[in-house]
C-alpha cells in the first residue's frame, strides 16, 4: 500500500498560500514556477490559451496541450483590495487581487503588496512573476512593468 502512495504525483501541494489540491493533470506548472516561469497551456489544435493551465481543451475536447510562458506585459483590467479573506489568507490582509489582460488570455492573481492601492489604475501595464511565499510555497504575483 505504501508503494501506491509513493507513486502519487503531489507536486501541486507546493502551490499557493493554501493548496486546495495536491494532484492535477498540470503538475508541471509547479516545476516551471520553481524555475521562475509562469506557464499557461495552449491547445495544439485550436490554439486557445488557458490560464490557469488546463490539460484538456473544452472547445476541441482534445488533450494535445503545449506549455506556453506567460511572458511580457498584461494590462490591469480590474482590481480590488480585500478586507476579508478566505481561511489561510487572514494574516495577509489587506491585499489586492486583479486580472491582467494578455489579449489572448487573462490571468487572475495577487498584486505585489509593495504597490500602494493609490498607484493602481485600470489599463496600467504589469507583469506576472513567479515567486516564493514566506511559508516556502510557490506562487506568482503581479508587478509593475
Ligand atoms: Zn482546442
Amino acid at each position: 500500500m505504501a508503494e501506491t502512495k509513493k507513486n502519487i504525483d503531489e507536486r501541486f501541494s507546493n502551490f499557493g498560500v493554501v493548496s486546495f489540491t495536491a494532484q492535477t493533470k498540470v503538475n508541471d506548472f509547479v516545476d516551471y514556477l520553481k524555475d521562475g516561469k509562469v506557464m499557461a497551456t495552449q491547445c495544439g489544435l485550436c490554439g486557445t490559451v488557458f490560464f490557469p493551465p488546463r490539460a484538456d481543451c473544452f472547445r476541441c475536447m482534445d488533450s494535445e496541450m503545449k506549455w506556453r510562458e506567460v511572458a511580457g506585459k498584461g494590462k490591469l483590467m480590474c482590481f480590488s483590495q480585500l478586507q476579508f479573506a478566505p481561511v489561510g489568507f487572514e494574516n495577509d490582509l489587506p491585499y489586492c487581487i486583479g486580472v491582467l489582460d494578455y489579449a489572448e488570455f487573462k490571468v487572475f492573481g495577487r498584486i505585489d503588496s509593495s504597490i500602494a492601492l493609490e498607484e493602481l489604475s485600470i489599463g496600467m501595464e504589469m507583469t506576472t512573476e513567479a515567486c516564493r511565499l514566506e511559508n516556502g510555497q510557490l506562487s506568482y504575483i503581479f508587478k509593475k512593468a
